[in-house]
């Protein structure tokens, strides 16, 4: 115990802790002094007590995919008579609704489309941005850029260069599951390696593209390989600084073919938030999840290191396929961040604060800013 005590002593102080110190930490530190360490963290970085959300839309452009994902309950396999691909004009209509409810970023998901060059990304990207060049386009990931260079005939970086030019401006995390390699090939066999979602990472990095870094756990992998696809993350935030923020969530088991797997358990959750928060000394920003494990756990990571929530979600299919259930407005938002003894402040995508609700008085109320599947959507075109 003395160990533990003085390993968080030190983490809490900004010390750096190799992953073996994360993963005596993440199974044996008592979950107040866990969380107590990694809250002295947060309080270092944000002493201002504000704690962030953001608007915005996650829009999919089709579930034709090839990759076929083990615990995806989104995608359908190409010739399938429920593939839909959305077109365009279709994607602008929607980025215009999201604009109309306040929202700043859009998140493009979609399934890898045997048929989508890069063409139909720049085609898209550049649509969107001459209708709203107010939005932040931050969306896909690196697995989109090896399939991309697949369909296409590129190198991931003039992949990366052509969509930047096309108005990407950041990448989502998406796609980065569980790096390490055994659970990796176990729920994602046709996925790129977690050492090639990396690389590809670090390429965007270097041509100024940043991004955020995700972590989908549950779905059947050990304690140890946890702290191993922190690792690799921090590694590479070591060399390029080019991720903003590291984003835990947990795996929902429905409608896949993965059902009846290892879920992580709240518990497990939070502690990984915790332990987050004291392994990335080089990552600036630590989101809470909502979706995945209803509001008052998102609450309670506000205390253990987190300093975001992430997104109202104007729409979200993805997740939400899976089983997530959770919904949220701007309003409750807000009050859950409060009420966590937080100063709530909506912010933009590089995480500035666009308004900052100190005043109970003065809240935004508006019913319609709240999470929804497709609520507001249009007509899909069948997938040929
Ligand atoms: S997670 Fe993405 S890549 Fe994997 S099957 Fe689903 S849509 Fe395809």
């Amino acid at each position: 115990m003395r160990e533990i005590r003085s390993l968080l002593a030190r983490a809490a102080d900004g010390g750096r802790i190799t992953p073996d110190e994360a993963l005596l930490l993440y199974t044996q530190a008592p979950l107040h002094e866990l969380g107590q360490a990694a809250d002295a963290v947060r309080r270092r970085r944000f002493p201002d007590g504000i704690a962030t959300y953001i608007i915005d839309r996650n829009i999919n452009y089709t579930n034709v995919c090839v990759t076929a994902c083990k615990f995806c309950a989104f995608y359908r396999a190409p010739k399938h008579e429920e593939g839909w691909v959305r077109d365009v004009a279709d994607i602008v209509g929607k980025c215009g609704e999201a604009v109309e409810l306040g929202a700043t970023q859009i998140m493009l998901q979609g399934g890898h489309h045997p048929e989508f060059g890069i063409e139909w990304y720049e085609n898209a990207f550049s649509s969107i941005k001459a209708a709203y060049p107010q939005l932040a386009l931050h969306s896909l990931g690196a697995s989109e850029v090896v399939h991309i260079g697949r369909t296409s005939g590129l190198s991931h970086e003039q992949v990366i260069v052509r969509l930047r030019d096309a108005g990407l401006d950041s990448f989502a995390g998406a796609g980065a599951e569980i790096l390490t390699e055994r659970p990796r090939a176990a729920i994602a066999p046709l996925k790129e390696p977690g050492h090639v979602w990396l690389s590809v990472m670090e390429t965007a990095h270097g041509l100024g593209l940043e991004s955020t870094a995700t972590f989908m756990m549950g779905t059947g992998e050990t304690n140890a390989e946890r702290i191993e696809h922190m690792r690799m993350i921090r590694d590479v935030q070591d060399r390029t600084g080019g991720f903003r923020s590291f984003i835990p969530w947990t795996y929902q088991p429905e409608n896949n073919h993965l059902k009846g797997r290892t879920q992580a358990t709240l518990f497990e959750y939070l502690r990984l938030v915790a332990v987050a928060r004291l392994f990335f000394d080089n990552v600036a920003h630590l989101q809470g999840s909502w979706l995945t494990t209803g509001k008052e756990v998102g609450q309670l990571t506000l205390h253990l290191g987190a300093d975001d929530l992430g997104s109202v979600m104007l729409e979200e299919n993805v997740v939400s396929s899976a089983g997530a259930r959770h919904r949220t407005n701007r309003t409750e938002l807000i009050h859950l961040i409060r009420s966590a003894d937080r100063i709530p402040a909506q912010r933009d995508t590089l995480y500035n604060h666009l308004v900052v609700h100190r005043d109970p008085a003065d809240d935004p109320v508006d019913e319609r800013v709240a999470s929804h599947y497709s609520s507001t959507a249009l007509p899909l075109v069948q997938a040929s």
